[in-house]
């Protein structure tokens, strides 16, 4: 048979009398058919001529929290294609083939704390969550075993009182994973867009100048976040902290979210959202503090709200949740909680916040609260007595925040035969041994010498921090723990004498995971135009009592020249300060050509 191409034809020679008499017959029933269109206003219509488009069935773009996919920013979408909590079995499947995962899935791997930092190091990162900076002496001693036989051998405390073990192969990652959560830890959600690990006062439950034990609320809220897929893959990552008020801060004011605690000494009247008035007695609460960011040069702001220590959880998960719900997924570099403050005002987001609650929170003027007392700048170093009686606790300096597997052996067993087998990290990358009775500390002074950790850090060596640098993200233009170790050097012998403490930051680059505006002195990672590593140098920066940006004193200073830079910023203000007269403090009446000056 050959084929045809016209229509004519197939009707003509390919029916036969009885194929087209049912032919017309089925077209006469569909002219028959009654059609329903859809008119421009959506009202629907059996009149054809009327009809407009069929609205109904236009197709919609789907959206993730409002926003069409179309839009989304690329980390939005590797997370709607699949949800990174999802992906155990390629996690197994990485594992078994000891392979290092893409593009979309090392952004995925970051929701189980697990960080691919090529090129750096062709190797993995675990960040963890330790609440509250709180673990015992079992655990470090079980994380010290986990590094060094999967890993470099060390572990980094971080800016966040938390630890991170790097440098193993993928073929480790589920060893590492299981073996951390046999130790009673995770690393779920310490990554990404998502809640970091949940700061507090370091020195809570045993600070003679707290307010209130904040470790609960801490530890409250991580366990909430961990059962709550919801409360994964917001829009960025969030930073919550709760301050006892004591004579140590949690650097609260640079969390997207804060709880500070606060006394009200008299009973007061204050007021709710629908107008009604309520007696508040007089007690210990918490201020809700909203939008650190000191990295875009923003610290948490004062909301209004005061609430009971018991509602603070709540109230942290309805405001994450608005967050969540609300906050912009097109643009990363927008998508922090500051944004969507400055977009709405913080009444719009207060107000979304308290239709999430079965409660009302309260409003009070800051000023109805005593202030704060002021935090012991460097109060994380050395022997303190605590609230009970006979008992210290001992702040010790780790270089840059790093620790050898021997080092974490050992401050395990120091924790456990001086104090009671607890430890806390604090977020100036140190730690602490607790309950250690007083007459022990000189023992334990010892032993900690053989350990090479030094009690006696100078007021100019004490405070210096450091984040992770180049030779663990890919980010970093320098060696900021390099550079920090050596100038930590330089200072504790030359600037032994300094009259007042000083906080020194590096950071590698402008994410400022280590503050750097909020430094005495503060160092921005940067490649110089001949290629070698550099800092720009601020200085005036500050938190709590001293809170403040530092202002930019030098662009582009050599690396190998900072040490010597630094001795001369800090030998001046010896020279020039008042008496008394603290680093910050003279550093912000100044002019900044007045500075240059006076340092040349
Ligand atoms: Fe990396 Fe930049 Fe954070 Fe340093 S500040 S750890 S370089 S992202």
């Amino acid at each position: 048979m050959s084929l045809t191409a016209t229509p004519e034809a197939v009707t003509s020679a390919a029916f036969t009398g009885e194929q087209r008499e049912y032919l017309d017959g089925f077209i006469a029933a569909l002219a028959r058919r009654p059609f329903v269109g859809q008119t421009a206003g959506g009202q629907l219509t059996a009149d054809p001529a009327g009809a407009s488009a069929n609205l109904a069935a236009a197709p919609v773009e789907e959206t993730v929290f409002g926003t069409p996919l179309s839009e989304l920013a690329k980390p939005e979408r590797w997370k709607y294609e699949e949800n990174p909590l999802d992906i155990w079995d390629k996690l197994l499947a990485h594992a078994e083939a000891d392979k290092f995962p893409d593009e979309a899935d090392t952004f995925r791997f970051k929701f189980f704390g697990l960080f691919h930092v090529a090129p750096t190091q062709d190797s993995f990162m675990l960040r963890l969550r330790i609440p509250a900076g709180q673990l015992t002496g079992a655990q470090l001693r079980g994380l010290a075993a986990l590094a060094e036989e999967h890993g470099g051998g060390y572990a980094h405390v971080t800016t966040r009182a938390n630890l991170q073990i790097r440098e193993f192969r993928p073929r480790s990652i589920c060893a590492v994973l299981t073996g951390v959560q046999d130790l009673g830890l995770t690393s779920r959600g310490a990554g990404a867009d998502n809640i970091r690990n949940i700061t507090a006062t370091p020195t809570s439950g045993f600070d003679r100048e707290e307010l209130i034990d904040v470790r609960p609320f801490a530890h409250g809220l991580h366990h909430y976040i961990l059962n709550q897929r919801d409360l994964f893959g917001l829009p960025r990552k969030f930073n919550v902290a709760f301050d006892s008020g004591g004579s140590i801060s949690a650097a609260s004011a640079t969390n997207d979210l804060c709880f500070a605690a606060c006394r009200l000494s008299q009973a007061i009247t204050a007021s709710g959202p629908d107008g009604s008035s309520e007696p508040i007695p007089a007690g210990i609460y918490f201020r809700v503090q909203l939008g650190g960011i000191t990295g875009h040069g923003d610290f948490a702001r004062d909301s209004g709200w005061l609430i009971r220590p018991d509602q603070a959880v709540a109230v942290a998960a309805a405001m994450i949740r608005v967050f969540s719900e609300n906050g912009d997924r097109t643009n990363r570099k927008k998508a922090r909680l500051k944004y969507l403050l400055e977009k709405w005002g913080p009444e719009k987001f207060l107000a979304e916040t308290a239709h999430k609650l079965a409660f009302v929170p309260l409003r009070v003027p800051i000023e109805k609260c005593d202030s704060r007392l002021p935090v012991s700048k460097h109060g994380w170093l050395g022997v303190h007595p605590q609230r009970q009686a006979g008992l210290s606790y001992v702040g010790i300096g780790l270089p840059a925040g790093r620790l050898s597997a021997a080092q974490m052996r050992g401050l395990a067993s120091l924790a456990e035969r001086y104090g009671r087998g607890e430890l806390r990290l604090t977020v100036w990358q140190n730690l602490l041994i607790p309950h250690v009775p007083e007459a022990s500390v000189p023992a334990l002074r010892q032993e900690l010498r053989v350990l090479d950790f030094n009690l006696e850090d100078s007021p100019a060596a004490g405070g210096i921090v450091a984040c992770t640098g180049n030779r663990g993200c890919k980010y970093a233009s320098t060696d900021t723990k390099a550079h920090a170790v050596t100038l930590a050097e330089t200072l504790q012998d030359r600037l032994a004498g300094l009259s007042c403490p000083v906080n020194i930051h590096f950071t590698g680059c402008p994410h400022s995971c280590a503050q750097h505006y909020c430094g005495d002195i503060g160092l921005l990672g940067a490649k110089l135009a001949d290629g070698t590593e550099g800092y720009h140098v601020v200085v005036g920066g500050g938190m709590d009592h001293e809170e403040g940006i530092a202002r930019e004193l030098f662009k582009s200073v050599r690396a190998d020249d900072v040490p010597s830079l630094v001795e001369k910023i800090l030998t001046r203000y010896q020279e020039l300060a008042d008496e008394g007269e603290s680093f910050v403090h003279w550093a912000r009446r100044h002019e900044v050509n007045r500075l240059k000056e006076v340092l040349t």
